[in-house]
């Protein structure tokens, strides 16, 4: 096993690793930009290898449930070969919904990091204990960025 010193490398804190992921979910949230689907991604993260990617796809799929998070847990579990996401990480950019909550909760993932808050749709600001007793939560992982990416998007919309 590997352990940080921090005082020897203070250039790779191991938060970094967290702000990594969190490019790579959003590289997803920009495509999902592109596409003009609200721009929100996912990727899902075991052994350091992602394992499952998604972006936000309503409006292609025509499909209200198909948020980023539900893309990742569905490949997730496809590469998996099982349902449970136990050892896995969650990177999302936006704080999951009570939906993705919801199901991540059947998941029974060990940790989801996500950016920007959201106040209104998010499920921290309707019921907290949706999530799994046993997922770790963590939030505002490159959170400018993730925020900025949704207000441009919407600021278009006008
Ligand atoms: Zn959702």
């Amino acid at each position: 096993m590997k352990v940080y010193n921090f005082e020897d490398d203070p250039k790779q804190p191991l938060a970094n690793i967290d702000e990594q992921y969190m490019q790579e979910a959003l590289k997803l949230a920009r495509k999902a930009f592109e596409e003009d689907e609200i721009p929100i991604g996912a990727i899902i993260v075991s052994n350091g290898k992602i394992i499952g990617k998604g972006y936000n796809m309503t409006e292609r799929l025509n499909d209200v449930t198909a948020h980023a998070e539900m893309q990742a847990f569905t490949a997730a579990a496809n590469y998996l070969g099982g349902k449970y996401l136990k050892d896995c990480t969650l990177y999302v950019t936006v704080e999951p919904c009570v939906m993705c909550a919801g199901a991540s909760y059947w998941t029974q993932i060990s940790k989801i990091v996500y950016g920007a808050r959201d106040e209104k749709r998010g499920y921290s600001s309707i019921h907290e204990k949706i999530i799994h007793p046993k997922t770790i939560i963590q939030s505002g992982v490159l959170e400018k960025d993730c925020a900025e990416l949704m207000m441009s998007f919407f600021r278009n919309k006008r």
